[in-house]
């Protein structure tokens, strides 16, 4: 049977992308189709605006950690439209790259909704059907919305927060995640009077116990209104912008409400019943370990599997699918040790097992913990401390997890993944020399075990 393309992907994200730059390099006779724009949730409302985003709401710091450094400025003011324009241009800039990868290896790029009309066929918004040998699905996910509370309406999601006309005064950010956390912080940075509403006692379910401690600290020293084991009830417009009643009765008032209560796979509307491709209970395309789904020649990869949400596993998913499918090299993505950041101020970052998880598998533990206050906050009078822990396995010896709060976090957890990855022990960081005087050097020299008090 002949077939229009080798490969068609539906979806132009990250993995979406990748898979069909790969697989095109690998000389298939590839077409893409995105329905939005080329980059995905990570380019055009995710990852990199929002480090745009933090990197804006850290200024006003570095402003008055200066003064301790002999520098006096001048009044500073932030303009809110510069940096939306700025950040426009930079997400145009990656929007073009992202297309452009695939058409210089020879794919096709559209640009409309696509959805699968039977076995290996899809059927393209404007009628075209189009056949190819292997379908890909890489639609990722959508924000989850609040349905059922009066007012629902009014509430914003990561979605539109990107492209707000104007910084609100007040904000109200509901949900303790990863994008609950960050916008708090970032609004927060800008000079936004910033309420967190959660519905628990803590932020960041599911990370080290000490690292979600220190977040909730430092969004405090922040000035972000932290209100937990709490939930919302409804919105109403108020003369003055909008009034959140909380389910105790409480009410704060507000200029804007944003939810981050977590995000969903986006399989509406795709026709995946016609080709025989199952999904789960939240709706993700269920798929193996080669990311093929249930229907012979469809494969998923990124957040419709909703495997681990993040971009280098989509990425790591449509490079692992391309070489097994057009590079004649089979691959699985292994899901076990993947680093991950929350890009508040101060940041924090993650790779391995929490110290809860790790007791949770049953390893004795030897923890190594150190906070301290990195040199340069010393001198600029900032009161914020690092915290740096290491999680071991004690009868082996080699590092389960490494967790860091404090300034860049991720970067330095990036490379403590190298170490991970290589099954490295407590013995191998301790035989690593110091870089002094960095604050990194405390991972090659905390010596002493903790020991709670
Ligand atoms: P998360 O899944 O991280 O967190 C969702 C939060 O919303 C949790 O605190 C959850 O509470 C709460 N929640 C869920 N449902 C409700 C509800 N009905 N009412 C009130 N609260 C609710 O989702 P995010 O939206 O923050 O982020 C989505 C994903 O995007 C992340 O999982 C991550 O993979 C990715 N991401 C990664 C980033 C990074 O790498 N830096 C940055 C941003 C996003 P509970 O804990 O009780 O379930």
């Amino acid at each position: 049977m002949s077939f229009d393309f080798d490969l068609f992907v539906i979806g132009g994200g990250s993995g979406g992308v990748r898979a069909a730059r790969i697989a095109a390099g690998y000389g298939a006779k590839v077409a893409i189709t995105e329905s939005d724009r080329y980059g995905g949730t990570c380019v055009i409302r995710g990852c990199v605006p929002k480090k745009l985003f933090v990197y804006a709401s850290r200024f006003k710091d570095e402003f008055e950690d200066a003064r301790g450094f002999g520098w006096t400025t001048g009044e500073a003011t932030f303009d809110w439209a510069t940096l939306i324009a700025n950040k426009d241009r930079e997400i145009h800039r990656i929007e073009q790259v992202y297309e452009g990868g695939i058409k210089a290896k020879g794919g096709l790029t559209l640009h409309m909704r696509a959805k699968l009309d039977g076995p290996g066929a899809v059927k393209l918004a404007d009628g075209t059907r189009i056949t190819a040998r292997t379908i890909l699905i890489a639609t990722g996910g959508r924000p989850s919305r609040y349905g059922d509370i009066p007012g629902a309406a009014h509430i914003i999601t990561s979605n539109e927060v990107f492209e707000l006309k104007a910084l609100p005064r007040r904000i109200a950010v509901c949900g303790g995640g990863y994008i609950a956390v960050e916008f708090a912080s970032i609004f927060a940075g800008l000079g936004v009077e910033t309420t967190l509403i959660h519905r628990r006692d803590k932020v960041l379910r599911g990370f080290d116990e000490d690292l979600r401690d220190g977040c909730m600290e430092a969004l405090r020293a922040r000035g972000v209104r932290l209100v937990m084991d709490e939930a919302l009830a409804g919105v109403d417009e108020d003369v003055a912008g909008f009034r959140v009643t909380l389910r105790s009765g409480a009410e704060i008032e507000t200029d804007l409400v944003l939810s981050a209560i977590g995000r969903e796979p986006a399989t509406g509307d795709l026709g995946l019943e016609t080709a025989g491709v199952k999904t789960g209970s939240r709706g993700e395309i269920i798929v193996d370990s080669y990311s093929q789904t249930t229907a012979p020649g469809i494969y998923a990869v990124g957040d419709v599997t909703d495997r681990v949400n993040l971009t280098p596993v989509a990425l790591r998913e449509g490079q692992a699918f391309a070489d097994t499918v057009f590079g004649n090299k089979p691959t699985q993505f292994d899901h076990t040790l993947i680093p991950s950041a929350v890009f508040t101020t101060p940041e924090l970052a993650t790779v391995g097992l929490s110290e809860e998880s790790a007791r949770a598998f049953g390893h004795e533990l030897d923890i190594y913990k150190s906070r301290f206050r990195p040199l340069r906050n010393i001198v600029s009078g900032r009161d914020e401390r690092m915290l740096m822990k290491l999680v071991v396995d004690a009868a082996s010896g080699r590092v389960l997890g490494c967790h860091l709060l404090g300034p860049d976090a991720a970067e330095i957890v990036q490379m403590a993944a190298i170490a991970l990855q290589l099954g490295a022990r407590k013995v191998d960081f301790d035989a690593t020399v110091a870089l002094h005087p960095t604050a990194a050097e405390e991972i090659v020299t905390m010596r002493d075990k903790w020991v709670p008090a």
